[in-house]
């Protein structure tokens, strides 16, 4: 089997509200083989950036796209393509955009690969520790502690037992965030799980006097208090309070993660698959947390193609405990009553997700909604 051509597929919706939300556009990646065969993958990041790195011609040794890296290539041998990817791309990539766009190549020849098997990604990766994964509910913070409170309750009422709170309204004030957390604490009840999400806001005191003030809250992690880079931050935050911290979706490979264990001492290790890697190195940064005994959980806030990709990767991992649902109400997302452009939509039933059986990551596009948000 060959690998005949690699397209991309930029989505976007007319309209592209400044906010933080992922569900605005998409890039799907299609890789065709010889034998008919054709995978499917994704790329949440810049669309535009990432096409790029699709399309370059061959400059050196150590510059190409990997549309040239990649036909005639035997899409079966996934380990040796990724590492010719990434060497092909060493001036340019190792890290971002470049690690970005191999993800989406790698997710799709995991679903190339199962297609030719017969068999589900998740058996590909090792066998699933369970066919159903809880599901939480991912969402923006509401503007104020009312609209924190309904939002909350509404999401438990959907069915959900976790909900994730972030960006949004928080990072105001002390009072503001204090407030909002409280809020959305009373919304979802004592029997449910509460997630914050600071959205990068704070510097470390900030981060170590917040999360103090929350500490009474039972929250199931905060997630990114700090920037990235600010590994010493996480550091000093893991010796000042009890709450676990979550953090890794702008990660990019193993190394990054490493740094992060290890020198931010996270306690909850967030891994984009169509960011890190692929699924081939999201399963090496599941084994490496694994061995520092942490718990694994995707970041997913795309189309139905990365939540599929997450929900395989998840369920195949002795350190998976939660996969990402975005409730995003937007037509690229599955949320509460999209269908993520899939034909049958994962959605997530009272808080779980089944994973899928058919072969490859067992999805099929809806072709029409990808027609109608195309505009490249
Ligand atoms: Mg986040």
């Amino acid at each position: 089997m060959r690998i005949t051509e690699v397209e991309t597929y930029h989505l976007r919706l007319p309209q592209v509200a400044a906010e933080c939300n992922g569900t605005q556009d998409a890039l799907l990646v299609r890789v065709h083989t010889d034998v008919g065969l054709i995978g499917i993958g994704e790329v949440d990041s810049s669309p535009h950036v990432i096409r790029a790195v699709f399309d370059a011609p061959y400059s050196h040794t150590l510059a190409a796209g990997l549309r040239h890296l990649l036909i005639g290539e035997d899409p079966r041998d996934i380990e040796r393509l990724w590492e010719k990817m990434y060497r092909g791309t060493l001036y340019f990539g190792r890290r971002g955009a470049a690690i970005h766009a191999i993800s989406g190549v790698d997710i799709a020849l995991w679903d190339l690969l199962g297609k030719a098997t017969g068999l589900p990604v998740y058996q590909l990766l090792g066998g699933a520790y369970c066919r159903r994964m809880p599901a939480y509910a991912s969402d923006l913070m509401p503007a104020t502690p009312e609209e924190a409170y309904d939002r909350a309750a509404a999401l438990c009422d959907a069915g959900f037992r976790y909900v994730k709170l972030g960006w949004g309204g928080l990072g105001q004030s002390e009072a503001q965030d204090v407030a909002l957390a409280r809020a959305a604490r009373r919304g979802i009840g004592e029997e449910n799980a509460l997630m914050i999400d600071a959205g990068l806001c704070w510097d470390a005191a900030t981060a170590i006097a917040r999360v103090r003030r929350l500490e009474d809250l039972d929250l199931t992690w905060v997630e990114e208090p700090l920037p990235p880079d600010d590994l010493g931050g996480y550091a000093r935050l893991a010796d000042a309070v009890d709450t676990r911290i979550a953090a890794g979706e702008e990660l990019a490979t193993c190394w990054e993660f490493c740094d992060l264990m290890d020198r931010g001492r996270i306690d909850v290790v967030q891994v984009d698959v169509s960011r890190a890697g692929g699924l081939t190195e999201a399963r090496r940064i599941a084994h490496l947390a694994r061995q520092r005994n942490l718990p694994c959980v995707p970041h997913a806030y795309s189309t139905g193609v990365l939540l599929a990709a997450s929900l395989h990767w998840a369920a195949s991992l002795p350190n998976g405990w939660l996969v990402e649902y975005t409730v995003e109400e937007s037509p690229l997302a599955t949320g509460l009553t999209g269908t993520g452009l899939l034909r049958e939509p994962l959605r997530a039933v009272e808080g779980y997700l089944t994973v899928p059986e058919a072969p490859g990551l067992g999805i099929e596009l809806d072709e029409e909604m990808v027609a109608r948000f195309r505009v490249a």
